[in-house]
């Protein structure tokens, strides 16, 4: 197969991606970097199908079998800092394409699921899109507006220092526990009322902190879930290393408890749970558990998971976030970028390739859950190791992405009158 890469010109950003192609020829979007790949005899029309989309031609043709491409997400540099011998074709961060035979493409997806996802190329394909800011925006709501000013970069601060004061959270460790217990301390220090949730890990205790906030409403109510993983890891240096996980997850761990400071007082209809999971890097062992125990009923009760990991790792020129999900949802991604919007002035990415992260075993049970995280462009090489510390979190982007949480969680909670 003959491949170009072409760019989606800015006038048409944002809107629904669709190029026809003839049989056997197809398209895979990165972001505004489009890929055209066909046999050796379509080459001409397709150029012209190209000019027709009004796709702006970057890069010169490269030949690769079809069946050799793969898409990579990984989280920072992992991928490529095990498999550097891997040809990269496109390099968007967290998102590559990659040449790799299909056997060994195979084996290496099972390798490193937390690191790591390989998936075969499919056909007319968006790996990830770039929306356009202006498309969504809508007239801010005072009640809304008033819950996401209370947003404090100072708190959110001190609750990422605290976190990353202990040598590890290494799940299974002595200070994991320490750092859960505190956790739950200052939870229950804002009025709420918060439990352990036991979970084994590889063979050890760990545990998850769970936090329910009662809605007013009479009759059914939903209930949305605000979730962080907050263990860490040190995968070179093993479990007594230091790992001050400090983006990868003090900042999701911090920021929940900001978000659990804003809503204290907020007199929801429906309700709301904040989860800290344990055993996330050892393979989402927290999240896998708490879904397992969640009765038919409860599961159907869940109108949206709002699950946080790394955003506070500033790797591109403009503050952007990532909305990861799957086409379940699509609801939750779209009252996320709508708040990202109205509320903050943050670049939207979005994705339909769930991969490691505590929103993947909800979206396998069928649950709408999304992963919000920083922008990945770039990379961030610093995640599971003694490296990811506090001098490296820009707390800038991690306000700027809560204030996008706390909109889209007030307005699912919605506002007793
Ligand atoms: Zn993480």
């Amino acid at each position: 197969m003959k491949l170009a890469k072409y760019e989606v010109p800015p006038n048409v950003r944002g809107g629904r991606f669709d190029l026809t192609l003839p049989p056997g020829a197809s398209w895979v979007r990165f972001g505004n970097d489009v890929l055209l790949y066909g046999e050796e005899a379509q080459w001409k029309g397709l150029a012209d199908r190209a000019r027709k989309g009004h796709l702006q031609k970057r890069e010169r043709v490269s030949t690769v079998k079809k069946e050799r491409m793969h898409i990579v997400v990984q989280n920072g540099r992992l991928f490529q800092q095990e498999h550097p011998e891997v040809p990269v074709i496109l390099d968007r961060g967290r998102f590559l394409l990659v040449e790799l035979d299909p056997a060994r493409a195979r084996r290496l997806g099972r390798k490193s699921p937390t690191c790591y996802g390989v998936l075969p190329l499919g056909k007319n394909k968006v790996v990830f899109d770039v929306q356009a800011r202006a498309a969504a925006r809508t007239a801010p709501i005072a009640s809304i507006q008033n819950l996401v000013d209370k947003i404090s970069r100072p708190t959110f601060q001190a609750d990422l220092t605290r976190l990353v004061s202990f040598p590890t959270r290494f799940s299974t460790s002595v200070h994991y526990a320490s750092a859960a217990a505190e956790a739950r301390n200052q939870l229950t220090g804002l009025g709420y009322s918060t439990k352990f949730q036991n979970i084994t890990v590889n063979g050890g205790a760990s545990r998850n902190v769970i936090v329910d906030k009662r809605g007013g409403a009479a009759g059914a109510r939903k209930v949305v879930l605000v979730t962080a993983h907050l263990d860490s890891i040190n995968l070179q240096g093993g479990p007594a290393a230091s790992a001050p996980g400090a983006d990868d997850n003090g900042s999701g761990s911090a920021g929940l408890l900001e978000i659990a400071r804003v809503f204290r007082d907020h007199p929801s209809k429906h309700d709301l749970r904040f989860i800290l999971f344990g055993g996330e890097e050892e393979g989402l062992f927290g999240s896998k558990h708490y879904v397992a125990k969640l009765s038919a009923s409860e599961r159907a009760r869940i109108q949206a998971v709002v699950n946080m990991d790394m955003i506070a790792s500033l790797n591109t020129s403009t503050r952007s976030v990532l909305l990861e999900g799957a086409t379940l949802s699509q609801r939750v991604i779209n009252g996320l970028k709508e708040a990202a919007a109205t509320y903050t002035n943050l670049t939207v990415e979005t994705s339909l390739n769930p991969f490691a992260s505590d929103h993947v075993p909800f979206i396998n049970k069928g649950i709408p859950a999304v992963l919000t995280i920083e922008g990945a462009d770039n990379a961030n090489s610093r995640i599971h190791s003694a490296n990811d510390t506090i001098a490296h979190v820009k707390s800038d982007l991690a306000v700027e992405i809560l204030r996008m949480n706390v909109a889209f969680v007030a307005s699912e909670v919605g506002q007793m009158s």
